[in-house]
């Protein structure tokens, strides 16, 4: 690791303009075990493709993944079943809430695209189906990207989203009957619930998510995904990675981004470096308020952006 402080002094400004700023939103709360969440907690991490992370505030604190999970699922089952993935999931925003029914059935079964909750259900089923353990895969993953063999999921968190997660068993069910899911929907959903409840710090989603600004090459120098599948990853989270905000947050921020109800939210400058900002207060469309306001500084601050 270098010692350069490369981005040291732009972190420690846009926390210091954080902390100044009011409204914060509101934690989810319609998962219980979130709903407690301190909205005023701020961390972000930076990690460049070597490896090195910088980092301020709570960056080592780990939170709720939830939908940042979809990223590495989705690039996970790309690894193994290529192209065919997309026969069963869009690549189209929805321009609707990530946990919108109404599409599905004009669509008979065929999710918009994998970061909304439809689409992240057939990726997970199809990972599910490919290694018999999408979470267990997803974790391996996760611990070796970060290099922390400690990352775990949270049951709590797990078994507080199965409890209240009738709409997500309303999307399995529905899209079952068209044909589009293949193990058992309760099954599915257990594997749903404990990828979403994977608890990682800022530190450990931005090395994590460095593959793809690497072009598809993982921390260890082996591929995960060719880079014409890489580019399109990215360009999968820029249209569609914060649901019905994607325009606004391309505007803001210039990034492929994922943003998780947990209040975390993950970008990347293709070629250069990953980002993850974390606080866990929430704007209508589910996405992290200072988490969004600091991934828009850092590219204004640095020029770091794809336009
Ligand atoms: N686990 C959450 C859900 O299924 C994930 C949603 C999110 O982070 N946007 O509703």
């Amino acid at each position: 690791m270098s010692s350069a402080p490369a981005f040291q002094p732009v972190l420690q400004r846009i926390a210091q303009e954080i902390a100044q700023s009011p409204g914060r939103g509101r934690p989810a709360d319609y998962i219980p075990a979130l709903a407690a969440c301190d909205p005023n907690r701020f961390g972000m991490a930076v990690a460049e493709l070597d490896g090195t992370v910088y980092g301020v505030g709570d960056w080592r604190q780990p939170f709720s993944t939830q939908s940042i999970s979809k990223v590495f699922t989705l690039a996970l089952d790309l690894a193994h079943e290529a192209d065919a993935l997309w026969e069963h999931v869009g690549r189209e925003p929805s321009g609707n809430p990530f946990n919108s029914l109404v599409q599905l059935e004009y669509e008979n079964g065929i999710p918009r695209n994998p970061f909304i909750n439809a689409g992240a259900l057939v990726v997970t089923d199809r990972l599910h189906t490919q290694t018999g353990d999408a979470s267990g895969t997803l974790l391996d993953f996760l611990r070796a990207e970060s290099g922390n063999a400690e990352l775990a999921v949270n049951q709590d968190v797990a078994g507080s989203e199965a409890a209240h997660g009738d709409r997500n068993a309303a999307l399995g069910h529905f899209m079952a009957a068209y044909g589009n899911i293949g193990n058992p929907v309760p099954v599915l959903l257990d594997e749903y619930f404990r990828q979403c409840s994977v608890e990682a710090s800022c530190a450990d989603l931005a090395l994590a998510t460095g593959f793809l600004a690497r072009h598809g090459v993982r921390a260890d120098g082996t591929r995960l995904l060719t880079q014409r599948q890489a580019k399109q990853v990215n360009a999968v989270m820029l249209t569609c990675g914060t649901y019905d905000a994607a325009g606004e947050f391309a505007y803001r921020v210039g990034l492929p981004g994922k943003s998780g109800v947990g209040g975390g939210v993950i970008a990347v400058v293709p070629g250069r470096c990953t980002l993850c900002a974390w606080s866990p207060g929430l704007d209508e469309h589910g996405n992290s308020v200072a988490g969004v306001t600091a991934l828009d500084r850092f590219t204004t601050l640095t020029g770091l952006s794809v336009f």
